[in-house]
């Protein structure tokens, strides 16, 4: 089964406004030199740099997503991005559920999945992030955690075309150390097993799984070789040009 690989950059909190442009239309001058690159790809910016980056990216294939949305479409929720808006300013695509937003915003899976949900009635590809904590892989916990998780973030009608997962294990986002492929395929293929109870081995078989946690250009090949890793998520490394091209390029 062959799946088109998605290489995503997840910028977090970080650039300013001519940082983000730079990066966007440096991104975007690779692609169109190179539009026939086996994957798709798509960067994240924060939210007040959406407008720009989609200006500075328009024609080159690449596409643009948040980092999170609200969901409920609109009303009184000062400070929150509603998915409509999300798709009205141009993004294609919105990251749910990272580690950092259930960490730092206690973000739960029912609520990743009525984000879910929200984001694919705006018309938007859900990116679900799962993965576990150090202390739970150390706890043997590993792929129990990354079940439940998707289990619960997961939304009703969730599919190949509509959303993907990331697999993003605590331990290695930010931190330089990366799952090693044995570890990576282990949790994939149990994630992939588990999709095919939830939407069907047909759909499960079709839905790309990305790997995210310290990917870089040195270790991103043999990454994107495993056969259930179908692309990245990449924070560090999607903020400079030729790092983030490097690592499209082993697709
Ligand atoms: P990292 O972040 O590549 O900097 O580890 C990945 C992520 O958190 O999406």
């Amino acid at each position: 089964m062959s799946r088109r690989p998605l290489i995503a950059g997840n910028w977090k909190m970080n650039g300013l406004l001519a940082d983000g442009v730079a990066l966007a239309e440096g991104i975007a001058a690779k692609r169109k030199a190179q539009p026939d690159l086996a994957c798709d790809m798509l960067i994240c910016p924060p939210f007040p740099l959406l407008g720009a980056v989609v200006g500075a990216v328009a024609g080159s294939g690449v596409t643009v997503g948040g980092q999170d949305c609200h969901g409920k479409t609109a009303g009184a929720h000062t400070g929150d991005t509603s998915p409509a808006l999300l798709k009205d300013v141009g993004c294609s695509a919105v990251i749910l559920g990272h580690s950092e937003r259930r960490t730092d915003h206690g973000e739960t899976d029912a609520q990743v999945k009525a984000k879910a949900v929200a984001a694919h009635a705006a018309g938007l590809l859900a990116i679900v992030c799962i993965g576990e904590t150090l202390a739970q892989r150390d706890a043997g916990q590993t792929i129990e955690v990354n079940k439940s998780q998707l289990k619960g973030s997961l939304p009703e009608g969730a599919n190949a075309v509509n959303t993907v997962i990331a697999y993003e294990p605590v331990w290695a986002i930010g931190t330089g150390r990366v799952a090693t492929p044995e570890q990576a395929q282990e949790v994939h293929a149990a994630i992939r097993a588990e999709l095919a109870v939830l939407i069907g081995e047909a759909e499960a078989m079709k839905m790309r799984i990305l790997y995210g946690g310290s990917m870089k250009p040195e270790n991103a090949a043999q990454l994107i070789a495993l056969p259930d890793v179908d692309g990245g998520l990449i924070g560090g490394a999607a903020l400079k040009v030729d790092d983030f091209w490097a690592i499209a390029c082993n697709c």
